[in-house]
């Protein structure tokens, strides 16, 4: 069986460009990143709660990889300070911080409350278009979502090509235990929020911290039908 399924047979792009990789995660990412897109691939990283080993290997295979953050203006100032201590810590060279549009905020979004009439609308204006326009000068980003994070999570592939982008996930079939041996091993700093019951972190008005018995994701846009910001919706 090939590791890139999906991608489906028919997408020549991304199984040309991964051809020759292996097959397991960490190594698949090395090779996207020195070989496979070399120069024209990026991270995208909330600075969350997990974040910090996939950025600690991004680190240690090329720290000059972009690394993509979505300042959607609406964090927790625990995750501002999070993302500079651990940039600094792992010596990364190229962290951006991708904004919305002034414009388009001021338009559409300009008391910043529309997270709590319009979730989706805030996400396209805050996250979604601003990905998009980030990315458009890379062939292929890096996410660290795991398969064991939620329900709507466990089938994630290990790449995938979206919106004519490959996308990795090499941290896909990573779970709970070997994110935290990860932590331990690299003595990974903590989010400061992770001590506190947060689980995965994102803006501060649509997370809460969540249970020992719920996904770690139940904590984002609680009581709403709403799963993810829509950056991972399938292409
Ligand atoms: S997570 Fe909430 S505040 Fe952040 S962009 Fe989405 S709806 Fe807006």
């Amino acid at each position: 069986m090939s590791p890139f399924s999906p991608p489906a047979p028919e997408d020549p792009f991304a199984l040309a460009a991964l051809r020759d990789a292996p097959r397991e995660g960490v190594a698949l990412l090395r090779h996207a990143i020195t070989v496979a897109f070399r120069g024209r691939i990026a991270v995208v990283s909330s600075f969350g709660a997990e974040s910090a080993v996939l950025l600690a290997l991004i680190a240690e295979i090329d720290p000059a990889t972009p690394v993509l953050f979505l300042e959607t203006g609406q964090h927790f100032p625990e995750t501002l300070a999070y993302r500079d201590a651990l940039a600094r810590h792992l010596e990364l060279r190229d962290v951006r911080d991708i904004r919305p549009d002034p414009v388009i905020l001021a338009q559409d979004d300009p008391t910043g409350e529309l997270w709590y009439f319009d979730a989706d609308a805030c996400c396209a204006r805050r996250k979604v278009a601003p990905l998009a326009a980030a990315l458009a000068p890379f062939e292929a980003w890096v996410n660290g979502r795991k398969r064991f994070q939620a329900a709507s999570r466990a089938a994630i592939p290990p790449v995938e090509r979206v919106d004519g982008k490959v996308k990795l996930n090499p941290l896909a079939e990573w779970d709970a235990a070997r994110l935290a041996a990860e932590f331990t091993a690299r003595a990974l700093p903590r989010h400061p929020l992770a001590m506190r019951g947060f689980r995965s972190i994102g803006c501060a008005p649509c997370t809460r911290a969540t249970g020992p018995d719920e996904d770690s994701r139940a904590g984002r846009w609680s009581g709403q039908i709403k799963t993810e910001c829509g950056i991972h919706a399938p292409g």
